[in-house]
Parts: C-alpha cells; structure tokens; sequence
C-alpha cells in the first residue's frame, strides 16, 4: 500500500495515528539537529519533521539528501506542532518520520514549483507536466472539471442526453478552415475534423433523440490571434420542436445556476438587446455591461460648425468617461497616441473636459462654443468631473474603434471587476454578412440558420436586411455562447444554398446527407453551443483561456513539449498516398 492518507488529510484528531504517505518532496529545511520536508500531493502538504533525538543519523541523512520533486514513501507518526501554521489545512500536525522510501529520483525542475514561479511561459509549456504540479495550474484544472460537472448534471437532469458524434467527418463550414486528415484505405481523399458537431447534431434532432448535448472538440485551423486554441472544447447543445425563447430560457437556466454554484450570485432575467441596438450603443456585438460609457451618435449635434473633420464623417460618436476631466494633457495625449495605433486606426480625438465647476473646455474650442459642449454632455449623459470623448469617421470603423476605446479607459479606469457578472442576451443577428473585398454574403452565424420567416421575402431584394433567429451569450465582453433556430425543410435550405453562391451541385454534394434527411420527417429544431474554455476562464475571474486547458498550443499553433506539429517519414507519406517530400527540420 503506497499511502493511508493523502497529503491534504491530517488534522489535529489525527495525533498519534501511524500513517504511510506517498508525495513529491516539495522543500526541505535543514537546521543540523532537525530536518522539515514539505510532502506535497495534489491534495496538499504535510509537513515532515526528523530530529535526533527521535530518529537515526542515517535517517536524517537520508532525509537531507532528498533532492526537490523526488518521490517517496514515508512511515511515521503524526505529532502536535509547536508552531503551527494556520495558512495550512494540515498545519497542526507533522509526522515524526520512521522510514523513507524513495519510489523515485527527480532531476532539478528547470523552474521552481511554486504559486510564482520563475519559469517563463515557453519554458513552463515545455515542462507543462511540472506547471500542472504548481496550484494555479492545478486549481484551474479542477475548477475546469467543476465547471463540466456542473454543467453535465445540470443538462442530464434536464433532459439531456450526452451523444458524442464523429471526429473524422466531411468539411462542416462553420467561417474557418478545416484540419484535415488523410485516409490510407481512400487514397487521395480525406477526412475533415469538426469545426463544431454541428450537422450531426441536427441529424440527431431528425433521429428524434430531443434535447442533446456534448461537451466535445472543435478544430479551427485559423490564424491564431491571442487566446484563441486551433482545437478547443465547447458545450454543445440542441433541441427539438422548441422556440428561440425556449433556447433562451434554457440556458439561461444553466447560466444562472453556473453562476450561483460557482460564485453564490444570484442572476434572474438577463437583458435581451438586439444586435441593431448592441452595435448602436456599445459599437459591437458582444457588449460588456458591467460599466455605462455608452455610445451616443452626436452627429446632430456636432455637424452645424466649420469643423470639416465632423461635417465630412457619416458618423460622429461620444462617450463621457466617468470622472475622467482630472486627466492630465500627458493622459489624453497617451490616449489620442492610444486610438491612432493601426490596431485601433483613428485618425484623431477631439476631447471636452465637463470640469467639476461646472465649466466645459474642448480640445475644439473654436468651433463650438460651451453652449454647444452643453449639449454633447447631456446627449452623452456626462456629468460635471466626466470627460467628453468623440471620434468621427465612416460608420463601422468608427464603431469598433470607440468600442475598443470604451473598453481600454473601462480597463484603465479600473471598472472592468472580474468578480462581478453582467450576462446578456444579443439577438434578431443579421442572417448574413457582406464580405465587402469579394461582394459575396457569407453566413454571419452558420448556413443552417434559420432567416426570421417574416423576413425570407428580402432574401432577393435586401440580403443584408435579413435577420435571422440566431443569438449569443455574451458575459463581461466576451460572446460565451451562440446559436440559432436551424432550417429544417429541404427548400429552405436550398435556397439559403444558393444565396450563399453554392451551385445546386455543390449544395448537393457538400450537404445533400442534410438536406436528404430534412425529407424524412425533421422536427423543427435549434440550439446553441458555449466555449468550454472561455467561460471556464471567465467564471475562474481570468482572462487567458490557455491557463484552463491542460496542455495548451502556443500562439503558433504548437504543442512545445511533444513538438507537434512534426514532419512524418517517407513511407507513412506513401502509405497515405501523399505524395510530398517530407521537410527536412
Ligand atoms: N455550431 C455553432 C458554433 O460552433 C453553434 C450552434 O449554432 O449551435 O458556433
């Protein structure tokens, strides 16, 4: 028997019992006459004492000799501590060592494992199975495991069965590009993995199983911007004869009880907005809310004076930063140098203090007089103490740049609290989206979404104008969840086929296994799928999904400590048929 207890479980009422434990050697002291080992396991740290009085020379030096990370087997008794730690469940206790076994030897870790270790990321990711030995590592995977129970019981006791569908399928188009992998006995052909269960799922519905769900891998191959995981894991879900509000109220359901089991907060009813009225007043379509700084369109306003640089923009947009007039010139020009980088693009900000007087004082003072500013402050909402800040320009790049620059001064300003929760609903999604480089509408969610039926009759004249019953999920900025009602009648989806540029060949050859089954009697039906990972990271109050995941890729898409991607030799080339010279490294 390796142990009588772990090393998380000794307490004071253990006294005196005779206990084998099995661990790492976390650290040791050394005091000549005394030797304290710490013995870690996943579930803690019990302290080890040797002393000479109660132990042989031999033994001590035994014990001094154990070099850090080794693994061993201790005998001994548990004793009161004089010096008791209260920071450690086990801090009353230490065991009186009796023997030491070592089950095996550990080279020096090339980073310390500790809470803050000295090891970089690379180096960490390398030797990720020594990261997961350190408790943030180690925490974040067990609340990840919390996280996933909760969420299967929950689904299970609501009906849901958990299916799991194929890895190896046929190309699902879902925005990004497929992994794909070669088939040895089809030669020239391959298989395609899951950008998301989604068509299976369906035919799920169609095979009458209700209400499913699947916590399952995803691959994107996707240009991998920060925080995004080319395989990644989503809760994936779908539903019969439902409607978009039974969707919402569903998961909902499981969000709100997410939140309480994890964090004791109670979240009934989230505000639903519509995508429309999302992009008006926060720039995007996936709003953080747990701040104001919303956006207010000043053109009116703005655009009677000689300033060209408003009377030329489609759009003119202000916030008021809350107690922001205190900013210094050094602050605002840091600021302005801030939405001119190229990842944000303004061209410039024009700026009023509201000063806590009273008075308002502009960075455009010659051509709008306080009178003038008056207005901007009560169209913004700003308050005297507040700072005016308006960009102007062509109306989505303006958008997305005055919700980037809402984000940073919440950021800045300290009000983006990861330990307050602000879900919402974003709904009524335009069912597609212009790719304005080619001209062509692409799907905006997934092209088995459902336009809104009253809506279908645009699909000719204003495509753009289409919405359809899709919706996220959106909590503290980040869409956590999306979804859709589906089609599910064989002309529908035919002609959403050819809306999308498919011939009637291509529709039928991608997708002809769907639309055969929407023949067969398919319910109406719809769902929705959560980023595992994402919202693990969000519900842990952080922000990096990576420190979720147990053995994350880098920004480049590489698993560093089995170095893959990796070229493959010659004869497993020809045995798939591909016929490639392997790179050489
Ligand atoms: N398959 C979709 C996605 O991965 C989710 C859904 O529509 O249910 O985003």
């Amino acid at each position: 028997m390796y142990r009588t207890h772990h090393c998380g479980a000794l307490r004071l009422e253990d006294k005196g019992k005779t206990v084998t434990l099995s661990g790492w050697v976390s650290r040791s002291r050394d005091k000549g006459f005394m030797v304290w080992i710490d013995l870690r396991d996943r579930y803690g740290i019990t302290q080890l004492v040797l002393d000479s009085e109660r132990c042989s020379p031999e033994l001590i030096e035994q014990a001094r000799d154990l070099g850090r990370e080794t693994v061993i087997q201790v005998n001994g008794q548990v004793v009161e501590r004089d010096a008791k730690n209260d920071a450690l469940p086990t801090g009353a206790i230490e065991v009186l060592v009796a023997s030491i076994e070592v089950l095996n030897e550990a080279k020096l870790p090339p980073f310390t494992i500790e809470d803050q270790t000295d090891g970089g990321d690379e180096l960490r990711m390398k030797y990720r199975y020594l990261d997961i030995r350190r408790n943030p590592v180690k925490n974040n995977l067990i609340f990840r495991h919390k996280v996933s129970m909760l969420v299967r019981n929950y689904l299970s006791d609501q009906g849901f069965l958990e299916v799991e569908t194929p890895y190896l399928i046929k190309s699902t188009p879902e925005g990004a590009r497929d992994f794909v992998v070669p088939s040895r006995m089809n030669a020239g052909q391959f298989y395609a993995l899951p950008q998301s269960p989604q068509t299976f799922k369906q035919l799920l519905m169609v095979g009458g199983m209700d209400k499913y769900f699947q916590i399952v891998k995803c691959f994107r191959d996707e240009d991998l911007r920060a925080d995004r995981q080319p395989e990644f894991t989503q809760i994936d879900c779908e539903m019969s004869f439902i409607t978009q509000e039974d969707i919402l109220n569903t998961f909902e359901g499981l969000t709100v009880h997410l939140l309480h089991e994890i964090h004791g907060v109670e979240k009934k009813a989230f505000p639903r907005i519509s995508y429309d009225e999302a992009m008006e007043r926060f720039g995007n379509d996936k709003p953080d809310i747990r701040f104001g700084m919303e956006l207010t369109r000043l053109n009116a306003l703005a655009q009677h004076k000689d300033f060209q640089v408003f009377n030329s923009a489609e759009y003119v947009v202000g916030i008021a930063v809350p107690g922001a007039a205190v900013f210094t010139r050094k602050d605002i020009d840091g600021l302005i140098d801030w939405v001119k980088r190229p990842q944000i693009g303004a061209k410039g900000m024009v700026y009023a203090r509201y000063n806590e007087d009273g008075s308002l004082k502009s960075s455009v003072d010659k051509f709008y007089s306080e009178e003038d500013l008056k207005k901007w402050a009560e169209a913004t909402g700003a308050q005297p103490g507040d700072l005016i800040c308006v960009l102007s320009g062509e109306l989505g790049s303006t958008r997305s740049q005055m919700s980037a620059l809402r984000m940073e001064l919440a950021t800045r300003l300290g009000l983006r609290d990861p330990k307050v929760f602000a879900p919402l609903w974003v709904v009524d999604f335009p069912l597609l989206e212009k790719d304005e480089e080619s001209g062509r509408y692409y799907a905006m969610h997934h092209p088995f979404t459902a336009p809104k039926p009253q809506d279908i009759k645009l699909l000719d004249t204003d495509p753009g104008a289409v919405r359809a019953n899709a919706y996220d999920l959106v909590l503290n900025g980040n869409e956590i969840g999306g979804g859709s009602i589906r089609i599910h009648d064989r002309p529908t989806q035919e002609l959403m086929f050819k809306h999308l540029g498919f011939t009637p060949e291509e529709a039928r050859n991608q997708f002809g296994f769907l639309m055969d089954a929407f023949e067969y009697g398919a319910p109406p039906h719809g769902g929705i799928a959560f980023g595992l990972d994402r919202l693990v990271a969000i519900l842990g109050g952080a922000e990096t999904i990576r420190d979720f995941i147990a053995f994350p890729k880098n920004n480049s898409g590489r698993d560093v400590m089995i170095d893959a991607p990796a070229a493959i030799d010659q004869e497993q080339l020809d045995e798939l048929n591909l016929n490639l010279n392997p790179i050489k490294e």
